[in-house]
């Protein structure tokens, strides 16, 4: 039994061994192996390795954003060789991937929310992810054989490009950059932020939502999506954008111009004016590989806290911090808001196994909103609990923390997905007054039927001074 699998009193507990008993009918034999596999892969491999490739990122900011840290590439030959890679494409909607459902990939995603290397080195790294299920879904044949094929086998890297710095950009229809046809080709001018990995020297494909037909009396219909490569003139990354002063290295996020920057009118997805409908497409099982690697950082920062209530150098007040009520009151919560988030994770999955993203819809913000605040209320408790230490680089938590807090911001806030269920849920607030009233009414007549007279059974009718109650 290797210690770095280590997890429970009695040794090791596998994943497989772990799978929720409600989700255990849906996980093929398959799966569950592979879930093992990429348990062990992530705590043998890809954790301990972690610290490698922080070191191996440099350290200017020229550094930092040029570098390739080989370490990555010889976790990808491993994960490659164990049959880790492309887990994330659903098995009923595309034929490009390994093969699983999006619950079982959810739960192998949780263990790749442990590890920094590990996303990618499996090949299942947002924004890629979502980029190569746009082009699965939506891509011509040439377009697949020239950017998701190397994506598919992680020669490349790709970007998604539509948050804008000078408009509310969580409402799509506010983007501004034009895409103008110009005979055979499209001129693209504006600024994007936010453009998620496009430091990475590797990341060679664009994918850019901007306005075809800005003046469509369809807000809908004004939008279209174009593939841009890197490398096209015109564009210029002005900066990064830091998160909390970490910079993500070397994928970070990029501020961006478009000058006439021209590609060829076959790089359009789809068609003109389907922009929202792509967007919409990406932004739903990502979303939920969000949440499903967010589990598995909550797992993480819980295995830290306990750790630190159990370090025997560590006693305040003489007493190790385990023995200290409040610290096992904080465990009990993280552990049940963990398997809580967990079941609405691996209930959004099934869903969208059931039907697709959209029909999932519901399901999808829950998650979206509770996976992200379970997160940083867990991670918040184990950095109080290593006190000076959880705020600063000796501990992964403060980094934990910076990241976990995006995730109520990207891919839409949190208010967008609470208004988005609040108005859904509201639909019944008028059936449901009728019903009430309904029963009600029926509460009366039966009293009359038994012969009870139908009043308050807390009415008094006592006067405390002169004359009567006017009741
Ligand atoms: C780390 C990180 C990575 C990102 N990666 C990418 C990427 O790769 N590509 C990309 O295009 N974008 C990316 N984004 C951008 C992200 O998707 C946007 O920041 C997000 O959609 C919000 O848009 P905005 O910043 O323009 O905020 P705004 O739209 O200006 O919203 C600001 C605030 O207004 C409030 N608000 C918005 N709508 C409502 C509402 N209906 N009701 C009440 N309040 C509301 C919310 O509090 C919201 O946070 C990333 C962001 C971060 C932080």
């Amino acid at each position: 039994m290797s210690e770095l699998l280590v997890n429970s009193e009695k040794g090791h507990l596998s994943a497989s061994q772990r799978i929720p008993q409600i989700a255990r009918p849906f996980v093929s034999e398959r799966a569950a192996k592979t879930l093992d596999l990429v348990e062990k892969f992530v705590e043998e491999e890809c954790i301990p390795h972690d610290e490698v490739y922080i070191r191996q990122i440099g350290e200017t900011t020229q550094q930092r954003f040029t570098s390739h840290p080989s370490v990555i590439e010889d976790l990808k030959k491993k994960a490659k060789a164990l049959g880790l890679w492309n887990m994330f494409l659903p098995k009923n909607h595309f034929k490009e991937g390994a093969g699983f459902s999006n619950l079982e990939y959810g739960l192998m995603a949780e263990y790749l929310g442990k590890s920094r290397t590990a996303s990618e080195a499996t090949n299942c790294a947002a924004p890629d992810t979502g980029n190569m299920e746009v082009l699965a879904k939506y891509g011509t044949d040439a377009q697949k054989k020239r950017w998701l094929e190397p994506l598919l086998e992680g020669k490349i890297r790709s970007a998604f490009l539509m948050t804008e710095p000078q408009v509310a950009s969580s409402d799509a229809t506010n983007i501004e950059m034009t895409i103008t046809r110009d005979g055979d080709s499209y001129v693209l001018n504006g600024s994007k932020w936010w453009s998620s990995g496009i430091g990475d020297p590797r990341c060679e494909i664009f994918i850019v939502l901007g306005k075809t037909d800005p003046n469509n009396a369809n807000k809908y219909a004004q939008q279209s999506v174009v593939l841009v490569p890197h490398n096209t003139p015109g564009i210029t990354i002005h900066r990064m954008l830091g998160v909390f002063g970490y910079d993500d290295a070397p994928h970070g996020h990029g501020h961006v111009s478009f000058t006439n920057v021209r590609v060829p009118a076959s790089n359009l997805v789809l068609g003109e004016g389907d922009g929202f409908k792509i967007i919409q497409g990406r932004l739903g099982p990502g979303r939920i590989h969000h949440a499903m690697r967010s589990i598995g950082a909550a797992e993480k920062a819980l295995e830290w806290f306990l750790a630190r209530i159990n370090d025997p150098r560590k006693k305040p007040f003489g007493e190790m911090l385990h023995k200290h009520g409040i610290m096992l009151d904080r465990v009990a919560r993280s552990r049940i808001e963990i398997d809580a988030a967990r079941l609405a994770v691996l209930n959004a999955a099934i869903t969208i196994d059931a039907s697709d993203a959209k029909g999932a819809l519901k399901e999808i913000a829950e998650v979206k909103v509770l996976v992200p605040q379970m997160n940083l209320d867990v991670i918040d408790r184990a950095i109080q609990a290593y006190g000076g230490a959880g705020v600063s680089q000796d501990t992964p938590l403060a980094a934990m923390y910076a990241n976990g807090r995006t995730m109520r911001i990207v891919d839409g806030p949190d208010e967008v997905h609470l208004l988005q269920l609040g108005k859904n849920e509201n639909k019944r607030g008028k059936a449901h007054k009728s019903r009430i009233e309904a029963q009600r009414k029926k509460g009366h007549e039966l009293c009359q039927k038994y012969g009870i007279e139908p009043k308050d059974p807390l009415y008094l009718g006592r006067s405390t001074g002169e004359g009567k109650s006017k009741l």
